[in-house]
């Protein structure tokens, strides 16, 4: 059963000043349920009590996972491209290409290996370090 609220509406509630249930009047609605009601006896204003505080505590909306049925990648791999995605942090990793000019430090996602890190560069080279292990890349 489903109980609709609205602002305005009239409703029975404990009342701490009255020490009682008395009629008080929904002066707010948040998600459906009063908010802020006004005694009409006393005149207090206060806040809505659930008579269930078990169900006010709202879960998180429940994970669908036992629906999905995709298949789950080989963990190791997977959990190294989460580290690495969370050690890049907010930098931006960047398409690799042989023109551009890695340096240490750099993220770049490669079209085959993935999200990698430049570790070393020397000369035209770059040693990245993929999920796969280091991978030396062409570099400008
Ligand atoms: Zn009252």
């Amino acid at each position: 059963m489903v109980k609709s609220y609205y602002a305005g509406m009239d409703l029975d509630a404990p009342c701490g000043r009255c020490k009682g249930e008395t009629r008080h009047r929904i002066l707010s609605i948040t998600d459906g349920t009063p908010e802020k009601l006004i005694c009409t006896s006393c005149n207090s204003v206060h806040k809505f009590r659930a008579e269930k505080p078990a169900k006010a505590t709202a879960a998180p909306r429940p994970a669908r996972m036992a629906t999905a049925s995709s298949p789950k990648p080989a963990s190791s791999p997977s959990r190294f491209q989460e580290l690495m995605i969370t050690e890049q942090a907010g930098t931006k990793a960047q398409p690799y290409s042989p023109a551009m000019k890695w340096e240490d430090g750099m993220w770049m996602d490669h079209p085959n290996f993935g999200l990698g890190k430049v570790q070393r560069k020397s000369g035209r080279k770059a040693e990245v370090l993929f999920r796969e292990g280091l991978k030396t890349l062409l570099s400008a």
